[in-house]
């Protein structure tokens, strides 16, 4: 096994101190922390590991993205929403919008989403309309319940919708445009794969499209957990 990015994104002891939460990063999951288990038991006590499940999420669109472009963005984000409104979060709220976008100077506004504490605290929020982030109202919406196993219609990616996502994959041959676009020179298809079409799974690169039942990146998409974008190890 080889780690090439950062494992963990967070490292948070929850109140009362009885739980340490490890929040992963895109490329590593739970499964992966807990299959490698022996290498990192020793950093902590603790008597027994539990993956997380679903968590109560919220939306902020319009955040601004250049106070928390440097390292340790997320922590300041989180800081500044705990500190301007009265909401706790629950490990690091975690940007929608790709960092590359966030870095694009003409990008003055994204979009985060953070967990909170229970559903009550959410209706709060959300009731509310609007967050202060760094001196702006934030809009705030419900997150779309999107499981480990929702696909992305726009790159075939597990864990989120397409709505926001501008990376482009065919569902069907791989190439980098969108499933809706796909044509053969030969058909005039478009659209749907035709009897010329190679089937290629872009998350796992088998022979199949990348809908399949049987691709391997789907079975594992169903134990993964949400993780975060921030690839730094906090705290
Ligand atoms: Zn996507
Ligand atoms: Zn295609
Ligand atoms: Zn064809
Ligand atoms: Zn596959």
């Amino acid at each position: 096994m080889q780690v090439k990015k950062p494992v963990l994104a967070s490292i948070v002891r929850t109140k009362g101190k009885q739980n340490i939460l490890l929040t992963t990063t895109e490329e590593y999951n739970a499964e992966f922390l807990i299959k490698y288990k022996e290498i990192w038991r020793n950093c902590f006590h603790f008597q027994r590991e539990q993956k997380l499940e679903p968590w109560v999420q919220v939306v902020a669109h319009g955040v601004p993205t250049l106070p928390f472009l440097g390292e340790g963005g997320s922590k300041l984000l989180k800081e500044e929403i705990e500190t301007f409104n009265p909401i706790g979060i629950q490990g690091l709220p975690r940007w929608i919008t790709s960092s590359e976008k966030r870095h694009d100077p003409q990008t003055r506004f994204g979009s985060i989403v953070f967990t909170v504490e229970n559903e009550e605290k959410r209706q709060e929020i959300l009731k509310q309309k609007e967050i202060l982030i760094a001196g702006t109202a934030t809009k705030v919406v419900k997150y779309l319940e999107v499981s480990p196993t929702t696909q992305c219609s726009s790159c075939q990616k597990f864990g989120h919708i397409g709505d926001r996502c501008s990376t482009r994959a065919c569902r069907f041959c791989a190439a980098a445009h969108l499933s809706k676009d796909h044509s053969c020179s030969t058909c005039t298809i478009t659209g749907r794969p035709c009897k010329h079409t190679t089937p290629l799974c872009i998350n796992c690169k088998e022979e199949h499209f990348a809908n399949s039942k049987d691709c391997e990146t789907l079975k594992a998409a169903k134990l993964v957990h949400s993780t975060s974008e921030e690839g730094s190890m906090e705290e």
